[in-house]
């Protein structure tokens, strides 16, 4: 499949876009194959309905909205909890689980949901202590 919202690479990636509703952020993301998505029921992730796709930075490029971004801390601050400042969209962030990596709400993919190729795995972010080392 190559279009304007996904395109293959020989390295068993593929480069996929994706942004805020208003469309001021907007950002590429270089997901491998055998990316696993998380669904968390977290305090926040739950309300949202984030829908996480976790990368190493380097695979994630903000195309646009620097200057669009708002970013919410609370608890340990260790996560940049990252929206739209027009509207209010939560389309990435850097999570307390991979400090060091940006993680992607599936859901702000161009992709339209029911096109996402990888499977998703639930995430007991209420128990967060007990489980984050099984996505380390
Ligand atoms: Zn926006």
């Amino acid at each position: 499949m190559s279009t304007s919202e996904t395109s293959h690479t020989p390295t068993g990636e593929r480069t996929v876009t994706g942004g805020c509703h208003c469309g001021r952020v907007r950002f590429e993301v270089r997901v491998p194959d055998d990316m696993r998505l998380l669904d968390c029921n977290c305090s926040i992730c739950q309300k949202k309905g984030f829908l996480h796709l976790i990368v190493p930075r380097e695979r994630f490029t903000l195309v646009s909205g620097d200057d669009a971004i708002v970013t919410y801390t609370f608890n340990t601050r260790v996560a940049k909890h990252m929206f739209c400042g027009t509207c209010g969209i939560h389309a990435h962030y850097i999570p307390r689980s991979h400090p060091d990596g940006i993680d992607v709400n599936a859901r702000c993919l161009d992709l339209a949901l029911e096109k996402l190729p990888w499977p998703v795995d639930h995430f007991d972010g209420r128990r967060w202590e007990d489980s984050v080392d099984s996505i380390r």
